[in-house]
């Protein structure tokens, strides 16, 4: 860990050292499996050591999230913002996982500024904003989940780290490394890895779970998005999918079902960047994905009021869809010179 001194882990350490609190786990908006992952794996270890743990998810998150072992439970806030509220001012400590800005827990957001206990944020996303008591940030790793089983490890609670606990950090790993083929810079993601797979976890039934569990409707919506909705610029090495709700809606369109359609126009010969756009209530949810050097963070943060990694970023316009897809295409051409120059 290059940037995570050993007086963070110590405090951390204290912090968790006397079992029987109660701590409420948060992870980001619109979850993904690394959220979702290393909130229930952290929460496992956390209860077999003896504490109390709640995890509190802003919004909902997807049914290929939804099967884990795990009889963790995840308040939905949106669903049961009361019962959310109570549980977080009751806690003794609230942990931040896999965001790097408190604005990224969404209507979570006041919660974790009126919480006056103490805070930790663990995550994996570049230039985190001071929002906590304790902050272990780590870009260089692949996932905030393969983060969690070495802070783990680091304060002591390497043999808390149950099966449960193995199978949703295995899970926010594949998931944040597209099945381990990138997000990857350090050999300790494999070697996480197989730490976890010595608990016993069936790496198959994973893989099947998230990425063989989708519904026909949402097949053939990824059929139509690229048969009919992309957009390819070769002169421009980029790609761009969009979508309304409308043509969601034709679609039978559940939570998640456009999760990693932007990865698939970077398959294509000689692309390296990659733009999905998808009309919500009122707001066009933005998101990019990059190879080599092209920054996707930093485009997202310039241009639509996000960011997230190098390669893989989110952000939102509150334009119409058209125009967001519009003044996307004018926004290529200013950075043609970048993208040519890409180095993969
Ligand atoms: P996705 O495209 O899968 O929604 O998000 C890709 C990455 O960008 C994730 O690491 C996510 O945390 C980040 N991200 C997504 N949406 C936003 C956003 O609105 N703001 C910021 N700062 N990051 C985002
Ligand atoms: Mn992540």
């Amino acid at each position: 860990m290059k940037n995570t001194g050993i007086e963070i882990i110590t405090s951390v350490k204290q912090l968790l050292e006397k079992a029987g609190k109660k701590i409420v786990i948060v992870p980001h908006e619109n979850p993904d499996g690394d959220a979702i992952g290393s909130a229930i794996g952290l929460a496992e270890i956390l209860v077999n050591y003896g504490h109390h743990v709640q995890v509190i998810s802003p919004n909902n998150y997807p049914g290929f999230l939804k099967w884990f072992t795990s009889e963790i439970n995840i308040v939905i806030y949106d669903n049961y913002k009361k019962k959310a509220k109570k549980i977080i001012e009751n806690a003794d400590v609230l942990i931040c996982v896999d965001f790097n800005d408190a604005k990224r827990a969404a209507r979570l957001e006041k919660h974790i500024f009126e919480f006056k206990k103490q805070k930790l944020l663990i995550d994996h996303h570049p230039n985190p904003v001071e929002f906590c008591d304790f902050t272990i940030s780590e870009p260089t790793y692949s996932s905030t989940a393969e983060l969690i089983y070495d802070v783990a490890k680091l304060i002591g609670f390497e043999k808390y780290i149950n099966r449960n606990a193995a199978e949703a950090l295995f899970t926010g790993i594949m998931t944040d490394t597209g099945s381990f083929s990138h997000n990857i810079s350090n050999p300790n993601t494999f070697s996480v890895v197989a730490e976890l797979m010595k608990l016993g976890i069936s790496t198959k039934k994973i893989q099947s779970n998230v990425y063989h569990n989708f519904s026909a409707s949402r097949m053939k919506l990824l059929g139509y998005c690229l048969n009919e909705k992309m957009e390819v610029f070769p002169e421009l090495r980029s790609a761009v999918i969009s979508i309304s709700k409308k043509e969601l809606e034709q679609f039978n369109f559940e939570p998640g079902d456009t999760e990693g359609f932007v990865n698939y126009p970077l398959s294509i010969n000689n692309i390296v960047f990659s733009a999905l756009f998808i009309e919500k209530e009122g707001l066009v949810k933005a998101s990019f994905r990059s190879n080599g050097n092209f920054a996707a963070n930093q485009f997202s943060q310039n241009h639509f009021e996000g960011g997230g990694h190098l390669n893989a970023a989110g952000g939102e316009s509150k334009m119409s869809l058209n125009k967001t897809t519009e003044t996307f295409k004018q926004l290529l051409g200013q950075y043609k010179h970048q993208l040519l120059e890409t180095i993969i």
